[in-house]
């Protein structure tokens, strides 16, 4: 018989054994290889098959098992001894309790999927395990965050592939009771509930589950409870899923319910509420309109509120594409705003966020649009991609040069402990004396060439036995009953030069570029001196049937017996099998379509374990790929999308065939590859400090948190005197600016022949109508220029002071004057500018507001 209800009873386990559920409880055994260590001992086997997860394991062992652990005086003492450096990981003071100055308390960190371990499935991609690692990070340095996302009943999808390579999708089903989570509880033991009014007289309920991330908290609301209509229990059935208003409705409850639900929790804990929110990605957005709420209920009117949410969030933006980033109809928008969902809140305003620069009243709603009006502070994530996001935001700031947009970029990072593999660290313990392997010295004579080959040949070893197993386990199946043909046993060669790609299958990373040329690929695989053996995975969201044909095309090539133990596609491309990929290659490959990998995590997840990237330059590879850590494949500079991808095809073919190959088989007498080796000992003691979550959470810290603390701090002292005058002021400045012009600029000072040293004298008219010098800057801009007359090169600005004798017209013009010495010889340009300028902008260029000579 079929159960209707299925949960999972936890063991009581016996007081000499219960800092195993003190370990287990907090998900920092996920990155804490002693604990591993220690679950594994309890039941090898099942702690591999239970994708690494204590409490099923627990649930798994016998009661003879758990009576031998309690006896085992060395295995409870070991316990006993983790315990307690758990506990003193949690209490201690870390980086950021050293940090001088004045900092936030708390920090929000909101984000729609959560990738931290493999046993908690809350993520699709690189957007969960970039948040996933933000959290360890930022426990790791003792920044206080606390985290907020939704609970997927399904997660994201498994993936499966049918005989003929066609993805199929299945939801299983999460059993929460079987997860490192409990549910917020009233003193009375009811749970917390959070609620959201919807149209129609509706009510959305959720309660929050909540785990720890060593010393972070992370809430995860849940829909699936009684107190919903079965329509609303579905809210928050499975990621990125569903149609327009289930998305909406997801979103709404991520970013209001958020904020609710850290409300609840900070009450509950005798916490503060965060000074600081950040918002991964514009899917929690709406948390900035529920803020505005609460503080218009405290008496401030919307702009005032506006600017205390804006100084006091920040916004991370992940897509260089336009058709990437999350609409919503207005009307529906409209709809679900025009009820109690936030009182004193009109559903115009909140339109008026989301709107796009020069669209209509019922225009699209633009949740990216809404977060960049929401956050004083906003970033790419990495530098190519802060160039292409200030490009692709430029209509926000119109009259703005696109350097100027106010978007930054801080590159992302990857958490060290745990991406990599547990034979690295183990080198770095026996050789170097530490476990930090992101910091530790891999050039130093102590790591023998020997050690680290054999170390990196483990983990290909491990890769190749992973990928058997895995595929037999997906025949299997597929052929219940059957008995995996024998060829499985044999896939893939330890010895061999190993390639992999893995990443989700959108179209712009290119799954099938490496098909390009089918007789090159197969000559490549099969050569008889120098073989290349490829591994590769990825998921296609479920509605993209173009992605499903491209692994379909992969899975059909590697089919083909006589290259079937040369490449092949794993199904179900997720943390766990991460893990293991990344370690065992010798090469990662990622050729996605210059410049749509807005960073790409996954080839840094590698480096950190020595394996060197070849990589079309993009996303961090453009920043930090030196000439030794790897190879560049260059992007091919046509509008022709074919001949695109058959240039970087043949550049990708000819850099391993005359290049990588080559080197990797190049042999001392002892079998060693000692040039190979110089390249991974270089990736890893100068690109893995660069790669490291640690490195990008102190710049978001320092960057960022505390800068829009200190504004918040500011906007919100001795009533919200600073809000509302600033409030006041925008509006005034908005209102006056058609006002503001340059009727006149001269300049003096030079000779007919100008000379480096020189001074330039600069005096400007400026029309300012109702405003004061006071409210502006007015500011000389200047650079190189060229003789075609194109932008200014290396631009600088300096400030014109209003002239001794300046005096307003009856007009209401000033004279402003200032000086610029010519340091460079060459062409040189300049303009003057005016831009409203107050001590509590961020930027020159927020209010979107400049007059130009
Ligand atoms: C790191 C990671 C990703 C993201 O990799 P990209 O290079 O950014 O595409 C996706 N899925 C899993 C399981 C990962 O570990």
């Amino acid at each position: 018989m079929k159960a209707i209800r299925r949960f999972t009873v936890r063991p009581a386990l016996p007081e000499r054994l219960s800092a195993l559920e003190h370990l287990a409880g907090n998900l920092r055994w996920s990155w804490h290889g002693p604990t591993q260590e220690l679950f594994s001992e309890i039941a090898p086997n099942a702690w591999r098959d239970f994708q690494h997860d204590p409490i099923s394991l627990f649930g798994q062992i016998s009661q003879d098992r758990i009576d031998a652990l309690a006896s085992d005086d060395s295995f409870v003492h070991r316990a006993n001894a983790l315990r307690e450096d758990l506990n003193r990981y949690l209490t201690e003071p870390r980086w950021y309790q050293g940090l001088e100055g004045d900092k936030p308390e708390l920090i929000a960190y909101f984000s729609p999927e959560f990738g931290i371990a493999a046993a908690l499935p809350q993520y699709s991609g690189g957007l969960g395990i970039l948040a996933g690692d933000h959290l360890k990070s930022a426990s790791d340095l003792g920044v206080p965050l606390v985290a907020v996302g939704l609970f997927y009943r399904a997660g994201y999808f498994s993936q499966a592939l049918s005989p003929d390579g066609w993805q199929q999708e299945t939801y299983p089903v999460l059993d929460p009771d079987g997860l490192p989570l409990r549910v917020l509880r009233q003193p009375d033991g009811s749970p917390v509930i959070v609620t959201l009014m919807l149209p129609d007289d509706q009510v959305l309920s959720a309660r929050i589950w909540l785990g720890r991330v060593g010393r972070v908290t992370l809430l995860l609301l849940d829909s699936d409870i009684p107190e919903n209509s079965e329509e609303l229990c579905h809210v928050t059935d499975r990621l990125y899923g569903g149609a327009e208003e289930h998305r909406l409705r997801q979103e709404l409850l991520l970013g209001i319910g958020g904020v609710r639900a850290i409300g609840a929790w900070a009450e509950r804990s005798g916490v503060r509420p965060p000074q600081v929110f950040h918002t991964n990605e514009g899917h929690a957005g709406f948390l900035g309109v529920e803020r505005i709420r609460d503080l218009i209920r405290g008496g401030l009117n919307f702009n005032e509120a506006l600017q205390v949410v804006r100084a006091g969030t920040v916004f991370t933006t992940h897509t260089p594409v336009p058709a990437g980033i999350d609409r919503f109809d207005s009307a529906l928008i409209r709809r679900y705003f025009t009820t109690d969902l936030l009182p004193g809140v009109s559903a115009e305003d909140v339109l008026a966020l989301g709107r796009e620069p020069g669209a209509g009243m019922d225009g699209a709603f633009n949740m990216a649009v809404m977060g960049l009006r929401l956050g004083q502070r906003a970033n790419g994530v990495s530098q190519l991609h802060g160039e292409v996001s200030r490009r692709m935001f430029s209509d926000l700031w119109p009259g703005f040069d696109t350097e100027d947009v106010p978007i930054g970029s801080v590159t992302n990072g990857v958490h060290p402990a745990s991406w990599t593999a547990p034979q690295l660290t183990e080198l770095a313990i026996r050789t170097l004396g530490t476990s930090d392997t992101a910091n530790a010295d891999w050039a130093s004579p102590s790591v023998t060439d020997a050690d680290l080959w054999g170390v990196r040949n483990q983990m290909r070893q491990e890769l190749v036995s992973d990928a058997r197993r895995r595929l037999k386990r997906a025949w299997l199946a597929q052929n219940p009953g059957g008995i995996a043909p024998d060829w499985m046993d044999t896939v893939l060669d330890p010895r061999v030069l190993t390639i992999g790609f893995a990443r989700r299958v959108p179209t712009y990373k290119r799954l099938t570029l490496m098909l390009h040329d089918t007789e090159r690929l197969r000559r490549l695989l099969l050569h008889p001196g120098r073989p290349v053996q490829i591994v590769i995975a990825g998921k296609a969201h479920p509605a993209d049937i173009e992605g499903k044909r491209l692994i379909q095309k992969v899975v059909e090539f590697a089919q083909d017996p006589a290259v079937r133990e040369r490449i092949v596609f794993l199904p179900n491309y997720d943390i766990s099998m991460a893990q293991k990929l990344y370690p065992g290659t010798d090469v990662w490959l990622n050729n996605p379509l210059r410049p749509l990998e807005a960073c790409g995590t996954s080839g840094m997840k590698a480096a950190l374990n020595g394996v060197l990237n070849l990589s079309i330059l993009d996303g961090w590879w453009n920043e930090f790929f030196d000439g030794e850590n790897g190879w560049a494949i260059p992007s091919a500079v046509t509008e022709d999308a074919e001949e695109r991808d058959r240039r970087e095809a043949e550049s990708m073919y000819d850099l391993i065939e005359h290049q990588i190959a080559p080197r990797f088989y190049e042999r001392d007498t002892d079998d060693v590859p000692t040039n190979w080796l110089g390249n991974i000992r270089h990736t890893l003691s100068t690109l893995s400090p660069e790669l490291s979550a640690d490195r990008m959470v102190r710049e978001y810290v320092n960057a960022l948190y505390r800068p829009a603390f200190n504004s918040t701090s500011v906007l919100r002292h001795d009533g919200f005197r600073a809000a509302r005058s600033l409030a006041e002021w925008k509006a005034r400045v908005r209102d006056a600016w058609s006002g503001v012009s340059i009727t006149h600029v001269e300049s003096g000072g030079l000779d007919v022949a100008p000379q480096v040293g020189d001074e330039l004298h600069l005096r400007a008219t400026v029309r300012l109508g109702a405003l004061t010098p006071n409210d502006v800057s007015v500011q000389v801009v200047y650079g190189r220029s060229t003789v075609n007359g194109d932008d200014l090169k290396d631009v600088q600005t300096a400030e014109l002071v209003p002239a001794d004798d300046a005096e307003a017209s009856e007009s209401g013009e000033w004279l402003f004057a200032g000086t610029v010495s010519l340091r460079r010889p060459g062409g040189f340009g300049y303009s003057v500018r005016v831009v409203p300028c107050h001590p509590l902008l961020d930027n020159p260029a927020e209010l979107g507001l400049i007059a130009i000579a």
